[in-house]
């Protein structure tokens, strides 16, 4: 089987996968994987129902966005996926969700501080928002592109996450890492004044992790 083949069938698990998390509702919410061998990215389907969906329904696109294989059209959101790809050599895989209380601070426009150990390893940092643009535009993937900087999860304005990591698991493990940190940390802000992990505390966890766990593709 070819490393594309195999990236549209990890793809239908986790995007089945994601849809059980709670993360997502009904048809939105995307994710991607970079095969680096042959500089391609291979994505969900725009529009379709996770429980459905199969590998022969992934799309597969060159950097630039040219479709290079599959018979359906690729998630609207394919742009925000490339754009991040072509901006972090570092990234595997771009995960895309709605889920609410991410989404809550997303409408807000407030950045989401890392208060929990996990969020602070996995994002390196804040999760930011990225300036609002209409969905599907290239504008928009800029903005995300800028706003993740080095980071891994960034806040798409009055919309959703995104989470990246060096593989597609990892981008899928930051958006539930995310939506847990955000869910605590509403909770704190509405109990007192919670504490965020200082800078020195998160650069020090972030580059433990990223030196002991898992390894990069
Ligand atoms: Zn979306």
């Amino acid at each position: 089987m070819s490393k594309i083949e195999r990236a549209k069938e990890k793809l239908a698990d986790l995007g089945r996968q994601m849809y059980q998390s709670g993360l997502v509702a009904g048809t939105w919410g995307n994710l991607s994987l970079l095969v680096r061998e042959e500089k391609a990215v291979v994505i969900t389907p725009s529009g379709m129902d996770y429980t459905a969906v199969q590998p022969s329904d992934m799309v597969v696109l060159e950097l630039d966005g040219q479709v290079i294989g599959g018979h359906r059209r690729p998630s609207s959101e394919a742009r925000v996926h490339l754009a991040i790809y072509r901006a972090r050599a570092d990234i595997g895989g771009v995960v895309h969700t709605h889920s609410e209380v991410a989404s809550a601070f997303a409408v807000l426009r407030k950045r989401i501080d890392p208060v929990v150990e996990d969020a602070a390893m996995l994002v390196a940092g804040a999760v930011e928002v990225a300036e609002y643009a209409l969905p599907g535009s290239e504008q928009l993937g800029h903005n995300v592109a800028a706003a993740l900087g080095d980071r891994y999860a960034v806040l798409m304005a009055n919309h959703g996450l995104v989470g990246v990591g060096r593989t597609l698991e990892e981008a899928f493990t930051v958006c539930q890492v995310v939506e847990k940190n955000a869910r605590i940390l509403a909770w704190a802000q509405a109990l007192g004044q919670p504490f965020v992990i200082p800078e020195q505390d998160v650069a020090e966890l972030s580059r433990a992790y990223r030196q002991s766990y898992g390894q990069p593709k």
